[in-house]
């Protein structure tokens, strides 16, 4: 039965440093991914800046073969200073029109305070209520490079793998449209670190690469 698989991502580029090989093998599999961005990562608030940003996000889910992408538009690098409860209020109705299966989001020790923000608000939109979010089966947190190693004293600890081996390539081309916000090595944010990483991951548990997350809830229906 195939997915529909939602990723809440802070900032467009966070999609794919976190998932970006987990997001291709779905669409290979025929799921269904959607994506959604809370802010639009440009902390300049030039207009040119976010279009330019906006247009990149769209590039790499056009080579990721994600069918849907809102943008909440909410202010870069300070969605703590939004009440909880908007930001939470938001999310919700996207959720609820999606229902989901697989939600992917962002790990709730990163350094970036809208990453944890995010973390905390799709955990209290997808709070279990009799009758709420029929379809959900798991929901995951994923890492991403200059943010959550860098986070100041919550470890990032996997517990939950996906080989990526076939779709390596398809997340490095995707990240191409984000080359601006790529630095040079040894900067975490390097094309040969994303590389690194994903054979670490996969080394892990035996694969040549994977993407490592922490299952943050799972629930079966059948077993
Ligand atoms: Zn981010």
């Amino acid at each position: 039965m195939s997915e529909i698989v939602l990723v809440v991502a802070a900032h467009p580029d966070d999609e794919v440093l976190g998932c970006g090989g987990t997001i291709a093998r779905h669409v290979a599999a025929g799921d269904q991914v959607h994506v959604l961005f809370m802010a639009d990562g440009e902390a300049s608030r030039e207009e040119a800046d976010i279009r330019q940003r906006r247009l990149a996000a769209n590039n790499c889910a056009d080579a990721l073969g994600i069918s849907e992408r809102i943008f909440l538009d909410w202010p870069d690098n300070k969605l703590d200073s939004v009440p909880l409860l908007d930001v939470v209020q938001s999310l919700e109705p996207h959720i609820r029109r999606l229902n989901p299966s697989i939600i992917y989001t962002h790990f709730s020790g990163d350094l970036n305070i809208d990453h944890r923000v995010t973390a905390q608000a799709v955990m209290t939109a997808c709070r279990p209520q009799p009758g709420s979010l029929p379809a959900l089966k798991r929901i995951l947190s994923f890492e991403v490079l200059s943010s959550t190693e860098w986070s100041m004293n919550e470890v990032f600890a996997p517990n939950y793998w996906i080989d990526i081996s076939d779709t390596l390539e398809k997340k490095m081309l995707a990240l191409a449209p984000y080359d601006s916000e790529m630095r040079e090595y040894p900067h975490t944010r390097s094309y040969q670190n994303v590389r690194q990483l994903a054979g670490l991951r996969g080394a892990s548990v035996g694969v040549e690469y994977a993407e490592a997350f922490v299952l943050l809830r799972a629930v079966e229906k059948s077993v």
